[in-house]
């Protein structure tokens, strides 16, 4: 299904990976054995924030660094371990002292700031279930999650409560606002802090107790209120092991925000139950801010976005130059699939080589990957997680042989699986197809068992009779000189079904034209199979995306046929 691959080779690493022989790994595999390195307490239940923090103060690591927050204003906070687990030993018992039990929903609606993250722990050793609350969402996005969620309290700041009080009065089930730098509500929130004990008795939970929540991104559609338990760290923290290959010297920087998934997985749980140094930074994106950051702190690992590493490609190389970004060791991309041009850009640019993974919301953790110990497949997701079964399926849920398109799947039994869609089983139910979880994307794999993305189910191309994924359209595309960010979409057409339009975003120094339009066409009919290239191309100064910065193409869709746009919580101002 492609033509000729592309590979770099894991030679190129210059250090020894955690995970050191991915086949033989993955032959001998069973979750059972990792329990060893995960705490359980006596009676055998266990706590997420334990395993991410409070573990590590019988080591040495307790005095280690665990988070250093940096904003744009060059304000810098940093905390130890041992800091990270007094601040949320505090932050539960205030909670407790305000009558929160297992089970609540505690909201955290923060910008990303320090007592984002050790609140987030905190609500976890109490045995409630945080939910997280990108900070950019307007009241109505707010309302939908703090209703659908049934929250009991939120933690907000003063920069952001104005937002929750126009709503407040619509969720008869918030009880408290809770502002973490200003007293509200006769409640100073940050006085009861600071005289809560530093000690806390975290709540032992059984492995299936619900931790924590999100909403997915609403790429496609209304998100979707997804459910984890305490073992999802499990996965995560082997996963940050194994993919992300942290070790407790590492000095590591996820771009991410905790108000998605990436940002709780490996800005909180797995990345920190390995020890690993957290790097936040809470600014805009700007590419010299980041390559300085990634020097000032000495960056070991960066895990990143797609949009991230195009807008640094769009950059362009000159300005890498300035820096050193020697300490580099390994990198890791998530949320989209990453186009090979990209791959190569920075492979070029920063001498390492992007690794790719995919996984949801719903997944909890990494289940597809390129690990450092294997060779990367340009444009290939890579393959499943040890312990992690995949496969591609038809719509009845029956396995397809290698190298035929279908739905990505997986079979259930991953520990950080979702535990449910909150008060939803139908559409938790609608997930899964004969033996397989499905997850809305479709993919191939390949004889060696790597898995290739085409595009989400919602968004392939029927075009005479072919289904082209829109990742590989928009992957050509951005391989012309011209082209910095692609958007695809298929457009009903009477003859052919749909035709393909690409919406394109130019890069710097480049005029828009209809000669442009065509050359840029024509390049694509050269690079794919004649029937996958755009017969229409536009251009645009942005795509639509997600305030996580996926590329919404259905509100490309919606904006091209002239109908509803849907749910837009999620969409970024573009
Ligand atoms: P919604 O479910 O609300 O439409 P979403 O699917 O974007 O939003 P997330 O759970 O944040 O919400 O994203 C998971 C999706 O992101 C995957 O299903 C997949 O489509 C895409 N994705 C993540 N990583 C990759 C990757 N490495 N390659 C290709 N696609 C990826
Ligand atoms: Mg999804």
């Amino acid at each position: 299904m492609t033509e000729e691959v592309e590979i770099i080779k894991k030679t190129d690493l210059g250090f020894e990976p955690n995970l050191k022989n991915y086949d033989e790994t993955y032959k001998n595999f069973s979750w059972d054995q990792i329990k060893t390195e995960i705490i359980y307490f006596d009676d055998g239940k266990m706590n997420a924030a334990y395993n991410a923090i409070d573990k590590h103060l019988e080591t040495p690591n307790k005095q280690k660094m665990a988070l250093i927050w940096e904003n744009d204003a060059g304000e810098v906070q940093k905390f130890t371990f041992a800091e990270i687990a007094e601040l949320s030993n505090r932050i539960a018992g205030v909670l407790k002292k305000l009558g929160v039990q297992k089970g609540d929903r505690v909201f955290l609606f923060l910008p990303r700031i320090p007592e984002l993250y050790y609140s987030f722990l905190g609500i976890l050793k109490t045995g409630a279930i945080a939910g997280t609350l990108f900070q950019a969402f307007g009241p109505e996005g707010i309302k939908d999650r703090l209703g659908n969620s049934k929250a009991r309290f939120v933690i907000t700041h003063s920069t952001l409560v104005s937002r929750v009080e126009q709503i407040k009065n619509e969720l008869p089930d918030l009880e408290k606002v809770l502002v973490v730098d200003a007293p509200y509500d006769n409640f100073d929130f940050k006085k009861e802090t600071s005289e809560a004990s530093e000690e806390f008795e975290i709540a032992h939970m059984d492995p299936k107790d619900r931790a924590f929540m999100l909403y997915t991104s609403g790429t496609t559609g209304k998100p979707k209120g997804v459910v984890h338990a305490h073992q999802a760290i499990i996965q995560e923290y082997l996963t940050a092991k194994w993919v992300l290959d942290i070790r407790s010297e590492d000095m590591y920087w996820c771009t991410a925000d905790p108000g998605w998934v990436t940002g709780i997985a490996y800005e909180i749980l797995g990345s920190w139950a390995n020890a690993a140094t957290a790097l936040v930074f809470d600014g805009r994106f700007d590419p010299e801010k980041w390559y300085s950051i990634i020097d000032k702190y000495n960056v070991t690992i960066w895990y990143t976005a797609p949009t991230a590493i195009r807008m640094l490609m769009k950059a362009g190389d000159e300005i890498v130059k300035k820096y050193s970004l020697e300490s580099l060791r390994h990198l890791a991309s998530v949320g989209e699939p990453l186009n090979p041009e990209a791959i190569r850009w920075a492979h070029k640019a920063y001498k390492r080589p992007f690794h790719d993974n995919w996984w949801q919301t719903e997944t909890g953790a990494i289940c597809i990957s390129n690990y450092p110990c294997m060779n990367i497949k340009v444009g290939s997701m890579g393959r499943p997680f040890p312990g992690v079964v995949a496969g591609i399926v038809d719509d009845e849920g029956s396995e397809l042989p290698s190298g035929k398109e279908g739905n990505l799947a997986l079979k259930p039994g991953w520990p950080s699986m979702m535990m449910e869609i909150w008060e939803n089983p139908e559409k938790y139910q609608s997930y899964f197809k004969g033996d397989w979880y499905t997850s809305g994307d479709r993919a191939w794999q390949d004889v060696d068992g790597y898995f290739w993305f085409m595009g989400r189910a919602d968004d392939v191309i029927k075009t005479a009779g072919e289904r082209v994924g829109p990742f590989e359209v928009e992957s050509a595309l951005i391989e012309h000189p011209a082209v910095a960010e692609a958007g695809v979409i298929g457009k009903p057409d009477p003859e052919r079904g749909e035709i393909i339009k690409a919406f394109c975003v130019l890069r710097p120094g480049f005029e828009e034209s209809e000669e442009l339009k065509k050359e840029i066409a024509e390049h694509v009919k050269k690079h794919l199979a004649g029937h996958a290239y755009p017969k229409e191309v536009a251009f645009v100064k942005t795509l639509p995306k997600t305030r996580s910065g996926k590329i919404m193409r259905r509100v490309l869709r919606a904006k091209e046929l002239g109908l509803p746009v849907g749910d837009t919580s999620t969409l970024e101002e573009y």
